[in-house]
């Protein structure tokens, strides 16, 4: 059930954190330390996350508890808005509170099995462990404004909403992997929550989420929209909701959810091909729902929410590059308001795809841009730590499936989200 603004206010007293040092340079690679005690508690195991709970469940479950409702308020402030990782840590709250929630919920759903930052120091990806071992990828990009004036002053989180995909597009490592099982609200939450906090120590401030990691968001829609409820609810993150983007391959039934769902959240589009030839073998889910309908399914919800639509367009060499496919997609959006995203691609070593040559790349915009569609190109990204979705965690399972590397020793468990979610 979904939570009104007037079931729970958000309270005073919510810690924002303060800047921090500069991000590291260089291209770190952080896992738990050798003999580290890193194992959760066999009891952490079974209790659900609290961050799993809607603001409603929450309210009741401390009313529950004997506590008045200011309390609920305080504990989301502190889960929501600071850089608290604990339950020890909500001071305002009453010890005997604190230890009756410590003893019913884990404090975190999410655990950090490494963690990357590129050369440039602007890009951060982890590979999250969930609690029954699976694991997904998380992508933190940061644009900072610099001395000279340039950068946008913002940063992004890309979250995953699935274990694996069952989408399956030609060129996505994530396809790779076949699908394992959606993503409860609190896991795909608590993977912008960890960015954000992190952000309070080390601004720019995370103001925008997208939905656009492994997985296919239409595919598990009420837990996305979970997800998205408490980023913007003022109990919760309080995050804008036209900063909110949920993007997907083409589900058209999830497109007409959106449509008339009361949170305004943007919608974005992986297209990737103008036509159903090249989509067929790009984008699998294109022989179940066309470019026509998936065309039409958009300018419906342009047409009912007023919103601009995103296009995803990851440029493969040879494949899709063309300036006459770029014509193609000219023609396809015209009379929609249209962005189109172009993603220079990151390689992946199973998959027989390369980039684009930048000149390439730049034609293909060029052609866009001359006929009045509103098009960027992506910044390349992170390419030295695998940030196209699904390369990281991929690599990580490769190197444990090694017999004797140190991620395959057996009851080796990743230290908690939330254990290191302020180290800076
Ligand atoms: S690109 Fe997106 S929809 Fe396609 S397989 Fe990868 S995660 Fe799934």
């Amino acid at each position: 059930m979904r939570t009104s603004p007037s079931d729970l206010s958000l309270g005073p007293g919510a810690s924002t954190g303060a800047p921090g040092p500069a991000l590291p340079t260089a291209l770190l690679i952080a896992e738990p330390a050798p003999g580290q005690d890193i194992t959760p508690s066999a009891g952490d195991a079974v209790l659900r996350p609290i961050i799993d709970l809607p603001l409603q469940e929450l309210r009741q479950t401390v009313a529950g508890m004997g506590e008045p409702e200011y309390r609920a308020v305080q504990v989301a402030s502190w889960l929501y808005r600071s850089t608290a990782t604990s339950f020890g840590e909500m001071t305002n709250v009453p010890k005997g509170l604190r230890q009756a929630l410590s003893e019913r919920f884990r404090f975190s759903a999410l655990a950090i099995k490494e963690e990357r930052i590129a050369a440039d120091g602007e890009t951060r990806k982890v590979v999250l462990q969930l609690p029954d071992g699976e694991q997904i990828e998380s992508v933190l990009m940061r644009y900072p404004q610099r001395s000279d004036g340039t950068g946008a002053d913002r940063a992004t989180v890309c979250v995953s909403t699935q274990v694996g995909c069952p989408v399956k597009c030609a060129f996505c490592a994530t396809g790779l992997m076949g699908f394992g099982r959606n993503l409860t609200s609190g896991e795909i939450l608590e993977q912008a929550l960890y960015f954000l906090r992190w952000s309070r120590r080390h601004p720019p401030v995370v103001r925008n989420v997208v939905f656009m990691g492994m997985g296919e968001p239409m595919l598990n829609y009420d837990a996305t929209m979970a997800a998205v409820e408490r980023l913007v609810h003022p109990a919760g993150a309080g995050l804008g909701v036209h900063r909110l983007t949920v993007s997907t391959s083409g589900w058209l039934p999830g497109i007409t959810r959106l449509t008339h769902d009361p949170l305004a959240v943007r919608l974005a589009v992986s297209l990737h091909a103008p036509n159903d030839a090249l989509r067929d073998q790009l984008v699998p889910l294109n022989r179940r729902y066309p470019v026509a309908d998936l065309m039409a399914a958009c300018r419906e919800y342009q047409g009912v929410t007023g919103r601009r639509v995103t296009f995803e367009y990851t440029l493969l060499a040879g494949v899709n590059d063309s300036p006459g496919l770029a014509l193609e997609l000219v023609a396809l959006l015209k009379g929609l308001d249209a962005h189109v995203n172009l993603i220079p691609m990151n390689p992946v070593s199973d998959l027989p795809f390369a980039p684009s040559p930048w000149p390439v790349v730049e034609t293909f915009h060029d052609v866009l841009r001359e006929r009045g569609i509103i098009c960027t190109v992506r910044r390349e990204m992170g390419r030295d730590i695998q940030a196209a979705c699904g390369q990281l965690r991929a690599e990580v399972e490769r190197r444990e499936r090694r017999p004797g590397s140190r991620g395959a020793r057996r009851g080796v468990e990743a230290p908690s989200i939330a254990g290191v979610a302020s180290h800076g």
